[in-house]
């Protein structure tokens, strides 16, 4: 092996204030078939640690914000290697050509102690391609996987999850023991939403299949908040701090056909630093398990539609596949489940239902459902549709609901708050919804304690809202 960088260094606040990303240049001879990164900072690998330094790479074709070409891979603080072949890499980094010239080793200074952090550095290269770090995609190089046809055509409600990760980035069980998790879900979509990389793209394709559509994501995962984009076909930047760095992003994002939310805005989610008003196709209301302070996102999700904005609620897992043998059942792909009402098993139709807010969410895949709708003479409109002026009938049924509290809302506030007392249990009333702006459907568990408000219940199944004229 030949050393191409030996790099020792000391980072203080001042140099995070002053940029969250340092560039680390180093030349590529020739003929370069394995190069293998490692790097070393004060406290690396201690769940406590004051300071927490990023690592990722990228090759001569660039590394400029929105430009970067060169994009090679991303591992957070997550491994403390990268190694990268013709043929293979270090899982979060990119196989391919090890291009002769400038190279960059980029850190992210995540968290820096007031007493500053001392790392290290060092790139290494050699002729011989080696070993393998990691068994390559099983073929092709290709990122967006193949279209399912969902069969007759005809729209239907799908179940899925919208956030999920493996060891492309930083959970510790595989990318294929993620998937098996989902197919043994009975989940027809898994959006595989890694944070910062797309590594796991080509495996994506591979693995798609008809009882299972894998979605290719990407977690853009800021310092001051994390987006997801949903049907991407290459990476995206994430180097963001300011609103407008963040507005590129996502314009970047709609260019290429993909979604993007707003992820778990909520204490320890980490929150959402940026402005709410960036153009945002929906928001993750609900992350993993109810009571992580779901109601905080929720809450958010619920501003922005008073303030008039039409942004879709999802949910997602956030699951980070464990180990074989490790892990809670508490946190489990499809806790919470995802309904979009799509005309195709496919990654544009799902997509299209997400933009057109025709989702539903549920606890979980086998969870109680509810159905909101509005109707007059013979026509009806479904969650995320508007209906014209005058008034309209709303309808709400719930299944498999007993014992459990149907609400209702609209922009003015509760509506409804009824007991759900048999199944199927329906609901309706007569409204005009030029006043109410909206109105939308929340499944409340069961009240525990008599003081409990309607927002201290476990949500359990929650719809989009049908919007007013
Ligand atoms: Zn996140």
């Amino acid at each position: 092996m030949r050393t191409l960088l030996r790099w020792e260094g000391h980072f203080t606040p001042a140099d995070k204030a002053a940029s969250d990303y340092v560039l680390l240049p180093f030349e590529v001879p020739p003929g370069i078939a394995r190069l293998e990164v490692r790097y070393a900072f004060e406290g690396q690998g201690r769940p406590d640690s004051p300071n927490v330094i990023d690592l990722g790479l990228f090759d001569p074709r660039g590394a400029d914000f929105l430009r970067a070409e060169g994009f090679r891979g991303w591992s957070g603080s997550a491994r403390r290697e990268a190694i990268l072949t013709p043929r293979s890499a270090t899982p979060g980094y990119l196989p391919g050509p090890i291009f002769p010239g400038r190279w960059h080793v980029i850190l992210g200074l995540y968290r820096i102690a007031p007493q500053g952090c001392a790392c290290r550095v060092i790139v290494q290269a050699s002729e011989e391609e080696g070993e393998l770090p990691h068994p390559p995609p099983p073929h092709g190089e290709g990122s967006i996987p193949p279209a399912v046809p969902a069969g007759n055509g005809e729209a239907r409600w799908l179940r899925g999850d919208l956030q999920s990760h493996s060891h492309h980035s930083d959970a510790p069980g595989s990318l294929e023991d993620l998937i098996e998790a989902a197919r043994r879900r009975g989940l027809d979509f898994l959006a595989v939403t890694e944070h910062n990389t797309v590594s796991h793209l080509p495996y994506l394709q591979a693995w798609s299949g008809p009882d299972l559509l894998l979605i290719p994501g990407e977690e853009v995962t800021t310092y001051y908040g994390h987006m997801n984009a949903w049907g991407i076909s290459r990476w995206l930047d994430f180097r963001c701090r300011t609103a407008e760095q963040l507005r590129a992003v996502i314009d970047a994002a709609h260019a290429m056909g993909a979604l993007v939310s707003i992820n778990h805005p909520k204490t320890d989610g980490p929150p959402w630093e940026y402005p709410p008003d960036l153009p945002v196709d929906a928001v993750e209301a609900w992350q993993g398990p109810w009571p992580l302070r779901n109601r905080e996102s929720l809450a958010f999700w619920d501003r922005l539609l008073r303030a008039g904005r039409r942004v879709t609620a999802v949910g997602g897992s956030d699951k980070h596949q464990d180990r074989p043998g490790e892990g809670t059942p508490f946190y489990q792909v499809g806790h919470p489940t995802t309904w979009v009402y799509a005309e195709a098993r496919t990654t544009p139709a799902i997509l299209s239902a997400i933009r057109s807010g025709q989702v539903v969410i549920t606890a979980d895949v086998d969870a109680p459902w509810l159905e909101l709708t509005a109707e007059r003479g013979d026509r009806v409109w479904m969650v995320g549709d508007e209906v014209p002026p005058g008034p309209i009938r709303i309808r709400c049924v719930v299944w498999e609901g007993e014992g459990l509290h149907l609400r209702l809302l609209t922009r003015l506030g509760e509506l409804a708050l009824i007991p759900v007392d048999r199944s199927p249990f329906e609901w309706a009333v007569e409204l005009d919804l030029g006043a109410h702006g909206y109105i939308r459907a929340e499944l409340r568990g069961m009240r525990h304690f008599a003081d409990e408000t309607p927002d201290d219940l476990p949500m359990v199944a929650m719809t989009n809202p049908i919007w007013g004229p």
